[in-house]
C-alpha cells in the first residue's frame, strides 16, 4: 500500500469532533435551524463533552471477508434497467441487479483479498454498487445513498472521489460516472471508491445544504450526538472516508459564481502535495480548507485529500468535467493503478494566496475578463450599471494575478464578492517550504478588496 495511513484515524476523529461541534453551536441559533431535533431540545445545550466517547471507542472488529456477503458483480457501465414498481415486487435492499458475469479470475485476482466496505465482501477484479445508509434513527428521513466501488484485479491504494456534498454542485457527480464506468476492474491495481451524490437531500431539492439548511461540508468528521449534519457526516467518515488512502472531494463555485477548474489542496502537508503532483495541468491554490470541510477533516486524519473545483452550481459544463476527468484519470497513472501512460501537460503553477475583489455598487454586473486569464494591477474586470440612473462604475484589479473564479452577469448588490484572484505564484509544488497563510494585501485601504479565502466554496 502506498498510503498506509489508517493507524492514527481514530484519535484523530476524537480530536476533531470538538472542533465540529463548536462550529455546529454557532449555527444552532434559529429553531428553524435545528432541523430534526424532534425533542424540540436546542442543540447547544447538549453537553457533548463526554459523548465524543463513542468516537474514541476501539474499531469494530471486522470479520473475515469469507464470512461476509459478497457484493454482486456488476458492469458499472451498463445501464442499469427500470423496474416497474406498480408490480408491487418486494424488492432487496441492494438494488443493483447481475448485468454481466463474473469476470474470470486471474492470478493476481486469487492472490488478492476482496476489499471490504459497508459489511460486503468486494471481491478482486468486479465493480458493483453498494447502499451507504445511516443507523435506524434516520429511518425515514435520509436515504441510502449509492457508493459504487471497481475493486481492482491486482492490488493497490485505495482512491475515493466524492461529489456533490453540496447538492447543487453536479459537475463533479459527472466527473464520477465517467471515470467510474470507464475503469477496467481487471487491469486496475487498488480499488475506486466514487461516491456521485453525497448529499442526496440537497440534491433532490437542487439546494446546496441538508434538508434543515446546514451545510455538511462544515460538520466532518462529525459525531454521533449532534445535529443530524454532525451524525451524517460521523457515519460517511466513518463507514467511507476512512477506508481511503487518498481522497479527492468535488466541488464547483457557489452562489452564481464560476471557477476556473482547481485543485485547493494543504501544500504545507507531504502527502496532499504528492497527491496534487498527479492531477497534470491543474491550477493548485494553496488553502488548509475550513474547519469541518471533508477534506481538512480526512487530512486531519492522516489521509491526503485534495478538493477539485470546476465550473458553477446548478449547471454541468463540458469543459469542466472533462477537465476534472482527464486530471482523475492521470491521477489514477501517477499513483500506479492504471498502467496507460497518459501524462498530461506541463504543472501548473501552486498559488499561495487569493483575493476576492468585491463590487461597491449594486446594479448590473458585466465582466470583461475570462476565468484563467492573468490580469496585472489596474485592468479592468467588469462593470456594474445601475439600470434606473445609469451610473456605471468600473472594477479594476488591484493586484497582478490569475483570475480563478469569477461571478457570472448577474444583478448583484454592493459588496458582492465578484472576481476571485490568485496571486503569488509558485511554479513547482514543493513539499519543504511551509507557504504563507492569508496575508493583508499590500492596500489594506481599499475598500473594494477582502481576503476571503472561504467563501463558501469549499
Ligand atoms: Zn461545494
Amino acid at each position: 500500500m502506498r498510503y498506509p495511513l489508517f493507524i492514527l484515524i481514530v484519535f484523530s476523529l476524537s480530536a476533531f469532533a470538538v472542533n465540529a461541534s463548536e462550529d455546529e453551536d454557532k449555527l444552532s441559533e434559529t429553531p428553524a435551524e435545528l432541523g430534526f431535533n424532534k425533542k424540540g431540545k436546542p442543540v447547544e445545550v447538549v453537553d457533548l463533552g463526554p459523548e465524543q466517547k463513542p468516537l474514541a471507542s476501539p474499531a469494530p472488529v471486522t470479520p473475515p471477508a469469507a464470512s461476509l456477503p459478497k457484493a454482486k458483480s456488476v458492469d458499472l457501465g451498463e445501464p442499469v434497467p427500470v423496474v416497474d414498481t406498480s408490480e408491487a415486487v418486494p424488492t432487496e435492499p441492494q438494488p443493483a441487479p447481475i448485468t454481466a458475469p463474473a469476470p474470470p479470475e486471474t492470478t493476481a485476482a486469487e492472490t488478492t483479498p476482496p476489499f471490504v466496505l459497508l459489511n460486503t465482501a468486494v471481491e478482486p477484479g468486479t465493480s458493483t454498487r453498494l447502499l451507504w445508509s445511516l443507523s435506524k434513527s434516520y429511518d425515514g428521513i435520509a436515504a441510502p445513498t449509492p457508493i459504487l466501488i471497481v475493486n481492482g484485479a491486482s492490488p493497490g491504494p485505495t482512491l475515493c472521489l466524492t461529489a456533490a456534498i453540496h447538492g447543487d454542485e453536479l459537475n463533479g457527480i459527472e466527473i464520477v460516472r465517467r471515470v467510474l464506468y470507464n475503469i477496467d476492474a481487471q487491469a486496475l491495481s487498488g480499488t475506486v471508491i466514487g461516491v456521485p451524490i453525497v448529499n442526496l437531500q440537497g440534491f433532490h431539492r437542487g439546494s446546496r445544504y441538508l434538508s434543515d439548511r446546514r451545510d455538511l461540508n462544515r460538520f466532518f468528521p462529525g459525531n454521533t450526538t449532534g445535529s443530524s449534519a454532525a451524525r451524517i457526516a460521523y457515519s460517511f467518515f466513518k463507514e467511507i472516508i476512512s477506508h481511503c488512502d487518498a481522497l479527492v472531494d468535488l466541488h464547483t463555485g457557489s452562489f452564481y459564481r464560476t471557477n476556473l477548474p482547481q485543485l485547493r489542496a494543504d501544500v504545507s502537508k507531504e502527502n496532499v502535495v504528492k497527491l496534487t503532483q498527479g492531477f497534470g495541468a491543474t491550477v493548485i491554490l494553496h488553502s488548509k480548507g475550513a474547519i469541518g470541510t471533508l477534506r481538512a477533516a480526512a487530512v486531519a486524519a492522516g489521509i491526503p485529500a485534495v478538493t477539485l473545483e470546476a465550473g458553477e452550481p446548478m449547471r454541468l459544463d463540458e469543459d469542466a468535467v472533462a477537465h476534472g476527468v482527464k486530471g482523475v484519470r492521470t491521477l489514477l497513472n501517477q499513483m500506479g493503478m492504471v498502467k496507460k501512460i497518459s501524462l498530461w501537460g506541463e504543472p501548473e503553477p501552486v498559488y499561495h494566496n487569493s483575493i476576492w475583489i468585491r463590487v461597491n455598487q449594486g446594479g448590473i454586473l458585466f465582466s470583461q475578463v475570462e476565468l484563467g486569464e492573468r490580469v496585472s494591477e489596474g485592468d479592468l474586470l467588469g462593470t456594474v450599471t445601475d439600470p434606473i440612473t445609469n451610473v456605471r462604475s468600473d472594477i479594476s484589479s488591484s493586484f497582478d494575478g490569475r483570475i480563478i473564479g469569477m461571478a457570472l452577469n448577474q444583478v448583484v448588490m454592493p459588496g458582492f464578492a465578484a472576481f476571485h484572484i490568485a496571486t503569488h505564484a509558485e511554479e513547482m509544488p514543493s513539499a519543504s517550504t511551509s507557504p504563507p497563510e492569508q496575508t493583508l494585501p499590500a492596500d489594506p485601504e481599499s475598500p473594494t478588496v477582502l481576503l476571503e479565502d472561504d467563501l463558501e466554496v469549499n
